[in-house]
């Protein structure tokens, strides 16, 4: 049992943590901060945790876990904000989507009798803010540890016990193996449907009312990944630029060669590729990884009931 978890950022992710916390009976309290009057009414409106304020310094007082999740570019400046206020023995993590920058931007604010076990949980919708979140949101999906060598392994455990508290399967990695592996699995396909959709914005006004019109036919599905929060990965290519160049270069190499296959009409070329993908959605699928289809839409949801 938790004594009490503060979670710093009320968005998607930090309700969803919350929620799913409270939901387990194994934290007493949960506290949430966020620099927003409006987000921390929110919280108290619709109970998403036990406390709410907008002052960090209170939130994270006698806290056992101080979560962070804010964008990857404000986690440094938070954590030097907090620093003074940890208790003795404190753990702080993080949800951030990045792993070797936040490491770098939060260890050098870590005061000596406190430490920090970044994670990253491999779960989201494309919403954002407090009513976004629901507490089934990490139930069967993983959630990447990345902890530093000098990190005690006791406090490692307690984030592992902590998470799956929420239903989430643990994975250990290196942060710069994490952002290796998420820049092909989540920061490139995001790049992608920023891009596409970017180009039809950028179409003349007739021709866009037929994109929207016809947009069953592929496009909506990028639509749903370009409307993801802008700060978030505006925030994310920001700190993972060397891994999403790399993975950016590799992608370039396969588009040329299925531009080259159309051009010469190497049907065969194309075939096999297209069927070589095809499988890759049949494991994704069998491995319990496929969409949540009751995540709630922020712009719809309804206040909690009492
Ligand atoms: P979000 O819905 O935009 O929520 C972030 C919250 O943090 C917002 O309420 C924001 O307030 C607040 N905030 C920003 N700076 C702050 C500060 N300095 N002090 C206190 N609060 C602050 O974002 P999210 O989707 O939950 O993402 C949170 C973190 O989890 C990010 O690091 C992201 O990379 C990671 N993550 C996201 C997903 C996903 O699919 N969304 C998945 C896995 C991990 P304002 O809105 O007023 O700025």
């Amino acid at each position: 049992m938790f004594e009490k978890v503060a979670v710093i950022g009320f968005g998607l992710i930090g309700s969803s943590f919350a929620q799913a916390l409270k939901r387990s009976g194994k934290v007493r309290e949960v506290v949430a901060a966020d620099k927003s009057e409006e987000v921390c009414r929110q919280v108290q409106e619709n109970k998403l945790a036990d406390n709410a304020t907008t002052n960090l310094r209170d939130a994270v007082l006698d806290a056992d876990i101080v979560v962070l999740a804010v964008p990857v570019g404000a986690m440094g400046h938070v954590m030097k904000g907090i620093a003074p206020y940890l208790k003795e023995g404190a753990i702080v993590t993080d949800t951030g989507s990045v792993k070797a920058s936040v490491i770098e931007a939060v260890s050098p604010h870590l005061p000596e009798h406190a430490s920090f076990v970044a994670a990253h949980p491999i779960a989201g919708t494309e919403h954002s803010g407090p009513l976004a979140g629901f507490p089934e949101l990490f139930e069967h999906r993983w959630v990447i540890l990345t902890p530093m060598p000098e990190t005690p392994l006791r406090d490692v455990e307690k984030i592992t016990t902590l998470w799956e508290a929420t239903g989430a399967n643990i994975e250990i990695m290196s942060p710069e193996h994490h952002d290796l592996i998420l820049g092909i699995t989540s920061h490139l396909p995001h790049l992608i449907a920023y891009t596409i959709v970017g180009t039809a914005t950028n179409l003349e006004d007739d021709i866009q009312s037929e994109v929207i019109k016809y947009s069953a036919s592929g496009f909506r599905d990028f639509t749903r990944i370009a409307a993801s929060d802008p700060t978030m990965w505006r925030d994310v290519f920001l700190n993972n630029k060397a891994a999403v160049l790399e993975i950016l270069q590799r992608f370039t190499e396969d588009l040329t060669a299925l531009q080259r296959a159309i051009r010469y009409a190497d049907g065969d070329y194309l075939y096999q590729t297209f069927d070589r993908t095809r499988g890759i959605r049949r494991a994704i699928i069998e491995a319990g990884q496929a969409d949540y289809p009751d995540a709630p839409d922020p712009k719809t949801a309804s206040p909690a009931s009492e």
